[in-house]
């Protein structure tokens, strides 16, 4: 049964996930788990605690290929990349924001081989959204304050609305 995704408001996403230590068969579940709740969303990527997990990983697919990174961390950020994201537990919100275009990461995947490589642009995005869902952080925490304001209201106006129909072709950072 597919889980549900936690929203804006429920406290498990602004806590932090704890470091996973053995990557069993457990963990494997949950991921394939995972992977069906994203493309569900339908989105691109999906971190545990979206589905009240508190546990390092997250999924994605990135431009077609699909995979799972455990404990990751950013060891280095270059340049700006202003991107319109989106999150799938603030659903409906798109916010141009800037980040750093490159960053070198690392962790580990589900064959407990460990990871170290560079991405940029939209690859780099989605592991920076995902990275900060790890560490209980949203878009919210980092916009600027005027940014953050307008965003909010956005949101709360959003929730009054029924549900709009998904905007097509729109990517979407979960
Ligand atoms: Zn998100």
């Amino acid at each position: 049964m597919a889980r549900e995704i936690r929203t804006f408001g429920d406290p498990v996403l602004k806590a932090a996930a704890a470091e996973i230590k053995d990557v069993d068969d457990k963990l494997v579940r949950l991921a394939e788990e995972m992977l069906v709740v994203m493309y569900e969303a339908p989105g691109i990527g999906l971190a545990a605690p979206q589905i009240g997990v508190q546990k390092q990983l997250f999924v994605y697919d990135n431009d077609g290929v699909t995979g799972t990174i455990i404990n990751p961390s950013i060891k280095e950020s270059s340049g700006e990349w202003v991107y319109e994201e989106g999150c799938l537990s603030i659903p409906g919100l798109y916010v141009e924001m800037v980040r750093p275009k490159q960053i070198l990461v690392h962790g580990w995947d589900l064959d407990g081989n460990e990871l170290e490589f560079e991405a940029d642009e939209l690859w780099a995005r989605l592991i920076q959204h995902e990275f900060d869902h790890l560490h209980g952080v949203l878009m919210f925490d980092r916009m600027t304050p005027d940014q953050r304001k307008e965003a909010l209201a956005e949101y709360a106006r959003l929730q009054e609305q029924p549900a709009a129909p998904a905007k097509p072709r729109r990517l979407r950072l979960k």
